[in-house]
């Protein structure tokens, strides 16, 4: 049985106030608030295990290296990948990305050689992809989307050419909150002999991404995003394709022997992995993936569909209050304007109220545009917010707007 009020009294940040009020806190897109579990791992750890993994023969350091492995195991099991090799720590989402465009890019793209992104994608999914371009001459081509925020399978299919190596797109976006359909599509990038990339930042926190049943051959996700500390992200990638790119940054622990004249690199994972990695982060976020499967990823994803269904009922009986789009499958993100009142203001009269939403282009300008808006507000729901606080947020909204 989901309890709210225990999953919220794992939380001590949520009983706080701001400006006298109790927090009503709706940027979870964004970043997610950490449980008491993982805090307390990240201060144990520090407290009495901290030493450098992987190099030291004394006990500390092989107690954090097993701390450290087991976390990498623990993350195999969460995403379903066949092997822990596969499994590279970085230092988030945007780090993931940029190691497969410099990587990937350097062992199978050349010039006129083509990667399909999305209309949705967020920044982190463009511009590594725009520096590759910049270095290899590869070209951009981009999937369109309906008005109703779904990505358009038709034009989606006509994208492809004898030149299509790879395909990247977002699993959820953090804008439109849409559901994309990436097994599906995959499977049709994989039909024309192209590799496919995940952008599960979006969606490992509120449902089961499994790469096995996705069919994916990347898929980036990051820890703050799922209840684990910042400073901490995943690269997966097939063992095969990883096998045959080169490290994409040097230094220690991803080499096997260095002289001057020659240096050969580590087995995998380590070869993507220079310099000492954050054995404390990757440990205090399996912590949080052990407590988000604990909570059970279907009894999450069905309290916040519910919350999601009941806020965008509130919302949309608010007057002038436009959301912006309405897949029929969606994450527990919500964007909207509300006429006549600059987003930024919305926000921060919110905030006044005590409710944090975020406001801005949500690093998808590209998907402004598309929408034809500067910039929109969004909230956003994680696994310990109420239908109270949704409630809030509409009531805000209408106090807000009585104000103009
Ligand atoms: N992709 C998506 C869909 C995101 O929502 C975000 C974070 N807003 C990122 C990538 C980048 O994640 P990070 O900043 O943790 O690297």
């Amino acid at each position: 049985m989901y309890d709210i009020d225990t999953v919220r009294g794992d939380f001590p940040i949520l009983s706080r106030e701001v400006y006298g009020r109790p927090l009503v806190y709706l940027d979870n897109a964004a970043t997610t608030q950490k449980p008491r579990p993982v805090v307390e791992a990240i201060e144990r750890e520090y407290y009495s295990v901290n030493a450098n993994v992987h190099r030291g023969v004394h006990y500390l350091s092989q107690q954090a290296t097993e701390l450290h492995e087991a976390a990498r195991e623990r993350v195999r099991a969460f995403i379903g990948a066949r092997s822990a090799a596969e499994v590279i720590f970085t230092r988030g989402t945007t780090e993931s990305l940029n190691l497969v465009a410099a990587s990937f890019g350097e062992a199978f793209l050349h010039e006129g050689d083509e990667i399909i992104l999305t209309v949705m994608e967020h920044h982190s999914d463009i511009v590594p992809w725009q520096l590759l371009r910049e270095r290899r001459g590869v070209r951009l081509r981009v999937v369109p989307m309906t008005d109703d925020g779904t990505l358009d399978l038709d034009a989606y299919e006509r994208l492809f050419t004898p030149r299509t190596r790879l395909v990247c797109c977002t699993h959820v976006s953090n804008v439109l909150g849409t559901v994309n359909p990436v097994r599906r599509m995959a499977g049709m990038a994989h039909a024309h002999g192209a590799r496919f990339l995940v952008d599960a930042a979006q969606s490992a926190p509120h449902q089961r991404v499994d790469v096995e049943r996705l069919g994916c051959d990347f898929l980036t996700f990051s820890g703050h995003k799922v209840y684990g500390p910042t400073g901490i992200g995943v690269l997966y990638g097939r063992e095969e394709l990883l096998d045959r790119m080169p490290p994409y940054q040097g230094g220690g622990e991803m080499i096997a022997r260095v002289t001057f004249e020659h240096t050969t690199y580590e087995r995998l994972p380590y070869k993507f992995e220079a310099g000492t990695p954050d054995y404390v982060g990757s440990h205090a976020l399996a912590v949080a993936l052990d407590y988000v499967e604990a909570l059970g990823l279907d009894a999450i994803a069905a309290h916040e569909a519910a919350l999601t269904r009941h806020a965008l009922e509130r919302l949309r009986a608010v007057p002038g209050l436009r959301v912006y789009g309405s897949a029929p499958e969606r994450g527990p993100v919500i964007a909207f304007n509300v006429e006549g009142i600059h987003p930024l203001d919305l926000g921060t009269l919110l905030d006044r109220l005590g409710i944090a939403i975020r406001t801005g282009h949500h690093c998808a300008q590209p998907l402004m545009g598309r929408c034809g808006v500067e910039g929109m507000a969004r909230a956003s729901f994680a696994l310990y917010n109420t239908e109270a606080e949704a409630d809030a947020l509409a009531e805000g909204i209408e106090r807000v707007r009585r104000m103009f």
